[in-house]
C-alpha cells in the first residue's frame, strides 16, 4: 500500500514540475505545451536531465547551464509541495477506502488549486482557463464516480456558496473578485455540504491572521489588495484532508 502512495508522490513532483510552466505562462496567455521547456532568459532548451525535479535545480546550483541567470527558488518548492500534497492525498484517500478515480479526481484538485494559488499569488486573478474546467470536474465526477458528495448536491453546493460569494462580490467589489466566486462555486463542487463551508471558515481566518501578521510587521499596509485564493485553497485542503473529523469532533458540542 505504501508503495502506491510514495508512487503517487513521485509523480506529484513530476507534476509539480509542470505546473511551475503552467504558473509562468497562464497569465501571459502563451501555451502550456509549445514550445518545450526553455531558459526564460537566454532561450537555452532545457535537457531531459535538467528538467528533473528538485535535483536538477541543486546539481545546477539554482542557474541556467547556459547563461547563469538564476532559475527561481519558488521552483523546487513547488515541485516539493506538490509531491507532498500528491502523497497525503493519496495516504488519505485510501485510508478511507476511497473509489481510484475519485483518488484521481482529488489529484487533479490539488494540482490545480497549487497552480491557481501561485498566479493569484503573482497577478491578483483567478484566470476562467483554470477555475471553469475545475468547476466543470467537479461537478462530473460527483455525478459519475460514486462517493461523497453525490451530483445533486455538488451542484446545488456550487450554486449556493457561488451564489453568496457573487452577492459579496456586487455589494464589495473591491474586496472580492469574480475569480473568487468561481473558484469557491468549484470548491462547492469539488467537497459538497458541509465541507465547503468548513473551507471558507478556515481560509477566510487563516487570511485575516496573514493578513493581520503582514500589516503588523509593516509589508502590507491596511486595506491594501491581499489575494483571496490561496486562503480559499488551504481551506479546501484542510476539509479535503481531515473535513469529516473536524466535523464530527464539532457536532459533539452541538
Ligand atoms: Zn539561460
Amino acid at each position: 500500500m505504501i508503495l502506491i502512495n510514495i508512487t503517487i508522490g513521485f509523480l506529484g513532483l513530476l507534476i509539480g514540475s509542470f505546473l511551475n510552466v503552467v504558473i509562468y505562462r497562464v497569465p501571459r496567455g502563451e501555451s502550456i505545451v509549445k514550445p518545450g521547456s526553455h531558459c526564460p532568459t537566454c532561450g537555452h532548451i532545457l535537457r531531459a536531465w535538467e528538467l528533473i525535479p528538485v535535483i536538477s535545480f541543486l546539481i545546477q546550483k539554482g542557474q541556467c547551464r547556459n547563461c547563469q541567470s538564476p532559475i527561481s527558488w519558488r521552483d523546487p518548492v513547488v515541485e516539493l509541495l506538490t509531491g507532498i500534497l500528491f502523497f497525503s492525498t493519496a495516504t488519505v484517500s485510501l485510508r478511507l477506502d476511497t473509489h481510484p478515480a475519485r483518488l484521481l479526481l482529488n489529484l487533479i484538485f490539488m494540482a490545480m488549486l497549487i497552480a491557481l494559488s501561485l498566479i493569484d499569488l503573482d497577478t491578483f486573478r483567478l484566470p476562467d482557463v483554470l477555475t471553469l474546467p475545475l468547476l466543470v470536474i467537479g461537478i462530473l465526477g460527483a455525478f459519475l464516480i460514486p462517493g461523497n458528495p453525490s451530483g445533486w448536491e455538488s451542484v446545488l453546493s456550487a450554486l449556493g456558496v457561488g451564489g453568496i460569494f457573487w452577492t459579496i462580490a456586487l455589494f464589495y467589489p473591491q474586496g472580492m473578485g469574480l475569480g473568487d466566486v468561481k473558484l469557491v462555486a468549484a470548491l462547492g463542487a469539488f467537497l459538497g455540504f458541509p465541507s465547503i463551508f468548513l473551507a471558507i471558515f478556515v481560509g477566510s481566518f487563516m487570511g485575516a491572521v496573514i493578513g493581520f501578521i503582514l500589516i503588523f510587521t509593516g509589508q502590507k499596509r491596511f486595506r491594501q489588495q491581499m489575494p483571496f485564493g490561496p486562503y480559499l485553497a488551504f481551506g479546501a485542503m484542510v476539509a479535503l484532508f481531515w473535513g469529516t473529523r473536524i466535523i464530527d469532533w464539532y457536532w459533539t458540542f452541538v
